[in-house]
């Protein structure tokens, strides 16, 4: 059923202000599927929404919003292990705390990432030294184009830092309706990112795992709940090993991160904050008091005075720094 004129501001959280010029909820494949031929039978732009965690909206979304409902998942044994299949609307933190609790190992340091299985691959979601390519077996999705099925493995999705497949060749054109992860009863705690360790027995259970990442995030990051953000409002950004070098030469106590094809990962977060801009506010947007990579909303902003906060922090540190920073979520519309 198509609604028009719906709002999204609550759809969102950022809480931008938004309405969709029209929005469906498709809560089977073949629902799904009479939406996108509708779409293409009158040329209407489409918008695919998730739980709006990684999501910049405009004001007005013309055209049609699609967010699918589809919401189950179950467990499938093979010879080789468990796989689990998750539909695209699954909320994921629920779904990582389903598996951790019976003891599935693989997805226990994702906890409490905001949104839905269908967005995860599109921005190959990481935490903790995990991403969802360390799991991700295969993806189901649908064609915008022509409304066909199709199912790619994780080499097809040529997952990378906050990229895929979904972010380039296959960016607008399709919509992602099951994932197929790899879990098993092995245990293999991954604790070598941040104060994991410290928090846990030599031997944790995955559920403690998980509720130390918890933990451990409710403390640094603000709960879109009672304050707008996106999470990480930018990529950490990559620079060639002479411009590191440099920069380490300065400050030797910026974290890097060196990676395999000689280039370097530094933390944006702390850059923002070597600007002093931690804590800083303008409007109605600023930068948290806690995690400088997050840039929250007070209420009652806009989405162009965010991309001009958010353009004012990020040439600070190009200013400073010499480094450029990309955003993370993206802009939809
Ligand atoms: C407090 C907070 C903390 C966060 N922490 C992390 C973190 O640690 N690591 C991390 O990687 N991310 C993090 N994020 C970002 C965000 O949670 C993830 O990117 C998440 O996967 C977005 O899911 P969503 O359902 O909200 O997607 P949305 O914001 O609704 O959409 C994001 C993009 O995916 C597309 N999309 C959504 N669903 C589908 C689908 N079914 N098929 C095709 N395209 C689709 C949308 O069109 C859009 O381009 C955080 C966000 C917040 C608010």
């Amino acid at each position: 059923m198509l609604h028009a004129d719906h709002p999204l501001t609550d759809a969102n959280t950022l809480g931008l202000p938004c309405v969709a010029e029209r929005y469906a909820a498709p809560a089977t494949l073949d629902a799904l599927r009479e939406a996108l031929a509708l779409a293409r039978r009158h040329d209407w732009p489409l918008t695919v929404l998730g739980g709006g965690s990684n999501l910049i909206l405009p004001a007005r979304l013309p055209g049609l919003v699609l967010q699918p409902a589809m919401a189950q998942w179950w467990l499938e044994e093979r010879d080789d292990g468990i796989r689990v299949h998750a539909e695209a609307a699954v909320e994921w933190h629920a779904l990582v705390m389903a598996l951790a609790k019976r003891g599935l190992w693989g997805a226990e340091n994702l906890a409490l990432i905001p949104g839905h299985c269908g967005a995860a691959p599109i921005q190959n979601i990481g935490a903790y030294g995990v991403e969802l390519g360390d799991l991700l077996e295969a993806v189901h999705l649908v064609y915008l184009d022509d409304g066909r099925e199709a199912v790619l493995s994780a080499s097809d999705c040529a997952f990378g830092y906050r990229d895929s497949v979904f972010k380039g060749a296959l960016s607008g054109r399709m919509v992602i309706t099951r994932l197929v992860l790899r879990v098993s009863t092995e245990p293999r705690p991954r604790l070598g990112y941040g104060d994991l360790a410290g928090r846990l027995d030599p031997a944790p259970t995955a559920l403690e795992v998980a509720e130390a990442v918890c933990a451990i995030r409710r403390e640094k990051l603000p709960d879109p709940a009672t304050l707008g953000n996106a999470g990480s409002f930018f990529k950490n950004p990559l620079v060639d090993g002479e411009h590191a070098r440099r920069l380490l030469a300065e400050h030797p106590d910026l974290p890097h991160f060196p990676q395999p094809d000689g280039r370097v990962k530094l933390a944006a977060g702390w850059l923002i904050d070597r600007c002093g801009l931690k804590g800083w506010r303008r409007g109605h947007f600023g930068v948290h008091d806690r995690q400088a990579l997050v840039l929250v909303h007070f209420g009652g902003g806009s989405t162009e005075e965010l991309l001009g906060f958010a353009g004012e922090v990020a040439a600070r540190v190009r200013e400073r720094f010499g480094v450029v920073l990309e955003r993370e979520p993206r802009r939809a519309g």
